[in-house]
């Protein structure tokens, strides 16, 4: 079947000699991506006793091997379990228990975490450096005779947990292969002649394809191992990149390096994706004045459907707050609380249908039973689809605030706190209040030197919101709490709240 290392392997007989990867001072061509691709699949049936249905993890920042290990066990038939550098020792432990993974592979950096972390059914732990190279050096070339499906499970992401446990998500072979090309088919790019910079994690499903999918279609990728944001934009010119994903915080922190910005050049930028969370419209704008118009794409996608939709730049400055329009194979509807499917413009729960859709949750028959109606994704992301087709994004379902009967979204006061100059982030949700049972608060950060009081931005709210939406509460913070792909960790939000008095 259609399996992710036949597209490498395409690349491969094309352009042999050519770069496929860059990280740091280290190179691959394609021709050595898959002969090492190849021996990793003979080490896992071979040298580790791997069979096909088993599961091994990765412990590692982005880096060289981050691609090659997953493409060569899963060419095996074995599916990785991705674990980010920064998880804690309970969080290694559990992800390596739930997915059963027999070997972890880990950054040597992280070595010692792991060791003390991980549970008696991982045999063997295997640091990325001499000991990892000997084993390839002494495996072998020789086709992997594994008869791998396409339906069989690429890699195993685990999703951040915002609501109750981290769960995996299964991602076959198929769902990777065809991302790769409704994405391709989305942006008409994705050439030889393409030198893009992978700088989001790759333990997130999002930051794997993006560095996969230039490779697949025989394009160069340099690999950043942490995002920063002066790095980036020196690699960009240095390599002349021709694309870039860039979650909302990458864009926040290209906004605070000032005039430095300027130093850099990017005009060989075609593409600069977004996603991932919400991108408010002040941040878009200034990311379009310093890349340059004709560049910007805003998607909208899960580690469970992929990308969804996507918004070209020809329609940035026509459709606002909107993410675009589905990707190429891609379904959407809107169901209304009572199930029936939504007009125009009305708000409902979005429902998606794709082929690249993730396999189910590992190890939660129900959960995964919970996330599909008649075939169709159920994303948990409240939204409106305009008459054009359009998707407007409204909140996340859990997010709502329910106050005295209304439904109050966050994301609509945010954007309208994130438009006051003063204002660098922003989160709502609600805390905990005496008298209402539950109150709208705003958790805000400032720009470096601004000075703004919180009736200032009450009176900004109130002059563009229903009154029962103005945030009771403004609180100042340094930062907001956010994982590694930027987006706020909203229950973490409430330990910023001052204490009350005794
Ligand atoms: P969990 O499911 O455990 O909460 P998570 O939020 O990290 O984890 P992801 O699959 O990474 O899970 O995120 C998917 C969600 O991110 C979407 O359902 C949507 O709410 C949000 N999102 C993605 N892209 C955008 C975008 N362009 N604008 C606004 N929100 C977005």
């Amino acid at each position: 079947g259609m399996i992710v290392a036949d597209g490498i392997r395409a690349a491969a007989g094309r352009t042999p000699a050519k770069t496929a990867i860059i990280a740091g001072e280290r190179r691959l061509t394609f021709a050595g991506l898959i002969e090492r691709i190849d021996r990793l699949a003979i080490l896992a049936h071979d040298g580790l006793g791997l069979w096909h249905g088993d599961r091994a993890a990765i412990l590692a920042p982005n880096c060289l091997e981050y691609m090659e290990i997953i493409a060569g066990l899963s060419s095996a038939g074995v599916a990785t379990a991705a674990i980010g550098p920064a998880a804690s020792e309970p969080e290694i432990r559990f992800i390596c228990e739930d997915s059963g993974a027999r070997v972890l592979f880990v950054d040597p950096a992280l070595e010692e975490k792991a060791r003390a972390a991980i549970p008696a059914s991982v045999e063997k732990v295997i640091p990325l450096g001499p000991l990892y190279e000997d084993l390839l050096a002494r495996s072998s070339t020789r086709l992997c005779p594994v008869d791998v499906s396409e339906t069989d499970i690429f890699s195993i992401p685990y999703t951040s947990g915002a609501t109750g446990r981290p769960k995996g998500v299964l991602l076959s072979h198929r769902s990777r292969v065809l991302s790769a090309f409704c994405l391709a088919a989305e942006h008409g790019s994705y050439t030889p002649d393409d030198r893009a910079v992978a700088t989001t994690p790759m333990f997130h499903g999002a930051g794997l394809l993006m560095a996969l999918a230039p490779v697949f279609f025989g394009g160069t990728v340099e690999i950043l191992a942490k995002f920063n944001i002066e790095v980036l934009l020196a690699t960009i010119t240095r390599l002349q990149a021709t694309s870039v994903y860039m979650v909302p915080t990458h864009l926040a922190a290209l906004r605070n390096l000032g005039s430095k910005a300027s130093q850099f050049d990017t005009r060989s930028l075609r593409t600069v994706a977004s996603g991932t969370a919400p991108l408010s419209q002040t941040l878009k704008q200034e990311a379009i004045a310093y890349f340059g118009e004709g560049k910007l794409y805003e998607r909208y996608g899960s580690t469970e459907a992929g990308v969804t939709s996507c918004l070209r730049p020809q329609d940035q400055l026509r459709k606002i707050a909107c993410v675009g329009l589905p990707l190429p194979l891609t379904r959407l509807k809107v169901m209304t609380a009572d199930g029936r499917q939504a007009g125009p413009g009305e708000v409902g729960e979005l429902a998606i249908a794709s082929p690249y859709m993730f396999s189910g949750y590992l190890n939660l028959p129900e959960q995964t039973a919970e996330a599909f109606r008649d075939g169709w994704f159920i994303s948990g992301d409240l939204a409106r689809i305009d008459e054009e087709g359009y998707l407007y994004l409204v909140d996340r379902k859990n997010d709502m605030i329910i106050s005295g009967g209304e439904n109050i979204y966050p994301r609509e006061i945010e954007e309208i706190l994130l438009a006051h100059p003063g204002v660098a982030e922003c989160a709502v949700t609600s805390v905990p209040d005496a008298y209402w049972g539950e109150a709208v608060a705003a958790f805000v950060g400032l720009r470096p030197g601004a000075a703004v009081t919180p009736d200032e931005l009450a009176e900004l709210c109130r002059a563009r919101l229903s009154r029962y939406k103005v945030p009771k509460a403004f609180i100042f913070v340094e930062t907001l709490p956010r994982n590694s792909m930027g987006k706020v960790l909203r229950r973490e939000l409430k330990n910023l709240l001052p204490q009350a008095p005794a």
